[in-house]
């Protein structure tokens, strides 16, 4: 059973079932959804899968988790890790140095790690609306990656439409064309004048809107969202960090029990929120290492206790999926830590004050799990490059892994860091960074130079964007959205 960070209203139930949990995922007070108890799981649990496949040791962690959904539907979901580059491993971890890992989370359709989760997510919840005989809307906003994914995941799916909205040029090439140019019969991609923050905060209006729910409802439509804050995402999440472990157990590069380090190049917080949970549930990380970039508010929390964004502007950064002021998940974290009265009180001054502040003893809590280092573009140029001189290509938000891998260890440990989306997402970067210059490409020029003069492979679903046919042009003024989408719902 799921319960709330933010205590209960008197109103909303005192707990809900995990599908409740995914189809309404907003608590009472604005809070989240989070499991009553984390499951114990067998003792040794970790050996015994050292030679599941991913989709294996998936299964039995979900059944630990004891969820509504069927056997066979939970099955279903996981066969989506077939549409990954090798099915028996979608999530390898690759050997870098003596001491480092690199646990690529792009092997998916849209080359993101978002398809991690998104893949079975999408499976999971439109077998829940079609059993319910209920139809839903599912909105996203996206800066980039969710996008791309959410629309892949949930693409002519039984019970579900989607619609999605981006800033008109605040994507890559790449992501937008891999928006539309979808061609599902249950998609709508729609262009904001605006920028990322704009586009978010129209979801955020749409969903909180009576009269658009009243709309929706005439069609017998009801409506969710795909952003982190929904657990069903978050469960995929935990899986993962698992195979880390097992992974380096496999390749003798641990004995069991060896405590190791976890890197998380974050923004909404999901990512590492993951690792937290499945360290708690029995695997052994000696701290996870949290990477941000220029927007260092999760840094400042963590290493002060202060959450403060008073004085605070995003900035745009190349490493856009974690340019972020608000991050959702650290609730989940906090209620786990300190329960939820505390957390609604924390939540609130945040609401009211744009600041929150941790006490001591908390603030040493937080510090006893997690550690945190940010850096900037230029730093982050220097190390792809670096790295490619020694033989491994990496994207811009991978690149700040490396920051907290070597300045944060305290002990000599094996550490894993999390690539979570492939270079071929993030091509003018990575090429400026290689050619140690500052020129403007074009996303197909730079795949085509990268390709080539280093000998990286270019995956078809890639190449194949600039041929395609684009199905979705409209571009509209951010008061235009709730009219258009309903004009599709209607359609
Ligand atoms: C979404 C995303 C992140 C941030 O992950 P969170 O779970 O939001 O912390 C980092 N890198 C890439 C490439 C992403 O798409």
């Amino acid at each position: 059973m799921f319960i709330e960070t933010r205590g209960n209203d008197g109103v909303k139930p005192i707990e809900v079932s995990f599908s409740d949990a995914i189809l309404s995922p907003s608590a009472s007070f604005g809070g989240l959804y989070v499991p009553k108890q984390l499951p114990k799981l067998e003792e040794n649990f970790l050996q015994n899968h050292i030679n599941s496949s991913y989709k294996e040791l998936a299964y039995d962690i979900l059944k630990a988790f004891e969820i509504d959904i069927e056997e066979e539907e939970i099955k279903k979901a996981l066969d989506l890790y077939d549409n990954f580059d090798d099915a028996s491993n979608p999530c390898p971890v690759v050997k870098v140095k003596e001491d480092l890992f690199v646990h690529e989370q792009y092997h998916g359709p849209t080359r993101a790690f978002k398809d991690m989760a998104l893949q079975p997510f999408g499976s999971i919840l439109s077998s829940i609306a079609k059993k319910r005989d209920e139809k839903y809307l599912i909105l996203a906003a996206t800066s980039g990656d969710t996008g791309p994914a959410a629309l892949n995941t949930f693409k002519n799916k039984e019970n579900i439409q989607i619609a999605c909205l981006y800033p008109d040029g605040g994507t890559s090439d790449v992501q937008r064309l891999q928006m539309v140019c979808e061609d599902g019969k249950n998609q709508k991609i729609i262009g904001i004048k605006g920028n990322f923050d704009d586009a978010q905060t129209a979801l955020k209006n749409l969903l909180s809107s009576q009269t658009f729910k009243d709309e929706l409802e005439k069609d017998g439509i009801k409506l969710s969202a795909a952003n982190s804050v929904n657990f069903g995402r978050i469960i995929f999440q935990i899986i993962y960090h698992f195979w880390s472990y097992i992974e380096l157990l496999k390749q003798e590069e641990i004995s069991f029990g060896e405590k190791i380090y976890l890197v998380v190049p974050s923004g909404n917080f999901g990512n590492v929120l993951g690792g937290y949970y499945a360290k708690h549930m029995g695997v052994p990380v000696e701290k996870l290492l949290v990477a941000s970039n220029e927007n260092n508010i999760l840094t400042e929390w963590i290493n002060t206790g202060v959450y403060d964004i008073r004085n605070k502007e995003l900035i745009l950064t190349k490493s856009p999926a974690m340019d972020i002021l608000k991050s959702s998940n650290i609730e989940r974290v906090m209620f786990s830590l300190y329960g939820a009265q505390r957390t609604k009180e924390l939540f609130d001054d945040l609401n009211n004050n744009n600041i929150f502040t941790l006490t001591e003893n908390e603030t040493k809590l937080l510090q006893e799990e997690f550690a945190a280092i940010n850096s900037d573009d230029e730093y982050g140029a220097k190390i792809i490059k670096s790295y490619l001189d020694e033989g491994y290509l990496m994207d811009p938000h991978t690149a700040t892994c490396i920051k907290a891998y070597e300045n944060l260890r305290e002990k000599d440990l094996k550490t894993v860091i999390y690539s979570t989306a492939e270079w071929t997402k993030f091509s003018p970067t990575v090429l400026n960074a290689l050619n140690q210059d500052n020129k403007t490409y074009a996303d197909k020029e730079a795949l085509e130079e990268i390709s080539s003069k280093f000998n990286a492979k270019l995956p078809q679903s890639i190449s194949s964007l600039f041929e395609a046919k684009v199905m979705h042009s409209i571009i509209i003024e951010k008061e235009k959205i709730e009219e258009e989408i309903i004009k599709f719902i209607k359609d």
